[in-house]
Order: C-alpha cells, then structure tokens, then sequence
C-alpha cells in the first residue's frame, strides 16, 4: 500500500487531535504577524479561521505548511512537533496547502497540473483513480482536460488547485481564501464540493476566509483572528449567533438594549465573548 494512504489510516486518538497549535507566534523582521495563536483540527473536522485583511490568516497556513518557520509556539501534529520542516516534509505528514491565489501551473494542462499534486506518489493506478474522482467533483476540468490551465477562469482555476492539492493524499487540506475573486454562486459551489470531498474521503479541512458566510455555514468550528491574535473560538452554529459576529462579519444589523431600553449599535472597539 502507497504511504499516503498509510497515513490515512492511522486515526488520530481522542486525547490528540490530528493537528494542535500551541501559542504560535511568527514576525516578518520586526512585525509581529501573528501572536498566542492556540487552535484545533479534530480527524474529519472542518474548521474555518476568520478575520479581515492583515488579519494573519495567511501567516497562519504558511507557517502550519513550513513555508515561514515561527519564532514561538508549536505545531503538533498527531502529537508529533513538525513546525520547522521544510514544506515538502509537512505535505508528505498530509497537511497539504491551497496556497492563495491558488498559483496553478499555467502552461502545463489541466490533467498535468493534477498528476503534479501527486509527485511523492508512487501507485501510477492510485493517481489515475484519483485524477478521475476529482473529474467527478469537478466535470468541467474534465471538459478542460488537455487545455492549459492558464486559460482557465479564475473558479475553475480554483477547482484545479484543489484537485492538485487534493492528488497529494491530504489528510488535511488547507485553504486559503477559496473564494477570492469568484462569484458568489461559484463560492458557493466551491464550499459545497469541499464539503463533499470531507465527508466522502474523511479529510480534515482548514479554511481560512473573509466571507464569513460561508464559511460559518459549512465549517463545524470556528476562530476569528484580528490583528495577529485569535479574539473568539467556538462551534460555528454558536459564532453565527453571536450578536458581535454577525455586525462585524455577516453584515448584520445587531443592536443592544441600553439601561434605557433604547436601541444602540455595538461600539466599534469590542470586546470579543
Ligand atoms: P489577506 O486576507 O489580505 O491575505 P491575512 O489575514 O491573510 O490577510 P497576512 O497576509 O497573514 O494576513 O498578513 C498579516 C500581517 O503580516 C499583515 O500586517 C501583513 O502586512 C504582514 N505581512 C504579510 N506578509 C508579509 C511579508 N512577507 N513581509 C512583511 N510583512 C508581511
């Protein structure tokens, strides 16, 4: 059996949970990017990180993925500490990114750019099965399959990024911002197969975007990060309902009740519960 599909095989156990990040911090020379960053992906999970530009949300993949190293904290991952490997040591563990801008091969095919994602492979048969199953997600990179993935639009390019990623194996996928410049209806599309790929594969998900709408809709757990720091964490059903959350993320209209019984919109500094 091809070690990808061994480390699929070992769950992780209830006392650790298939990734745990403990208090991480990582500078960019003197800025302090992201600080005391403690969080939890559960084996089958999907969890959503919040926040606004600048936040520190791509700070946070990098560093899970081993693209910046942290100065502070740990990444364990079934228990085993992986912060400083190198990326490819940390997507043969099955942390696998979908980095930003997804940053697809352009001038190679559609099905080149999917037999990419799966280069620490070596079960031709396995590749070829999943290559077709991620047709099967995605009918249209099917249609594409021969063109080069330069031509694709930006949703489709997305769909390939995720296919690629998805060739690596994951036992945790990670995404950054899938619905950067898509339409919502394609957003939505986008959620909905990353769903699917979950439940019918077992793989974990760690997405990290600004429509929180989304996100919160599919994602089980959910942090909301500012300035570098994670300010809530709770189930998302609880986060949706947070009268905070919903004025600062999903455009709501939460208002509060003063001693007076008059209406008052939430101050723009908050404290986060
Ligand atoms: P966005 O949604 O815009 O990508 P983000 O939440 O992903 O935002 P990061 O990209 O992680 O946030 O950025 C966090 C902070 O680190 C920001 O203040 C940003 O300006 C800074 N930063 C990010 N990358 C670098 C870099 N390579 N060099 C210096 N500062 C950086």
């Amino acid at each position: 059996m091809h070690p990808a599909r061994d480390r699929r095989a070992a769950p992780a156990t209830a006392a650790s949970p298939l990734l745990e990040v403990r208090n991480l911090e990582t500078w960019y020379g003197p800025i302090a990017a992201m600080q005391g960053v403690n969080l939890q992906v559960r084996e089958g999970q999907m969890v959503a990180v919040l926040g606004a530009n600048g936040a520190g949300k791509t700070t946070l993949l990098n560093t899970l993925a081993g693209v910046v190293d942290p100065f502070k904290g740990e990444v364990l991952w079934q228990g085993e500490r992986i912060h400083g490997l190198d990326p490819d040591a940390v997507c043969r563990r099955g942390l696998v990114l979908v980095p930003e801008g997804r940053q697809i091969y352009p001038f190679l095919s559609v099905r080149d750019n999917l037999t990419m994602g799966a280069f620490t492979r070596g079960d031709p048969d396995g590749v070829r099965e999943d290559i077709a199953r991620v047709f099967g997600w995605f009918p249209r990179l099917r249609e594409r399959e021969r063109q080069h993935a330069g031509l694709l639009s930006g949703g489709e390019q997305q769909m390939l990024a995720i296919g690629r990623a998805y060739l690596s194996r994951p036992r945790l996928l990670m995404l950054d911002e899938p619905s950067l410049g898509l339409s919502p209806l394609l957003t939505k599309e986008i959620f909905g197969i990353v769903s699917r790929i979950r439940s019918e594969t077992g793989t974990a998900i760690l997405v990290v975007e600004q429509n929180a709408a989304i996100a919160l809709a599919h994602a089980d757990d959910g942090y909301i990060m500012e300035l570098g720091r994670i300010v809530a964490a709770d189930t998302c059903a609880n986060l949706s309902q947070k009268a905070d959350v919903r004025e600062a993320y999903l455009g709501g209209q939460a208002a509060h009740q003063n001693a007076s019984g008059t209406a008052q919109r939430w101050k723009r500094r908050k404290t986060w519960r």
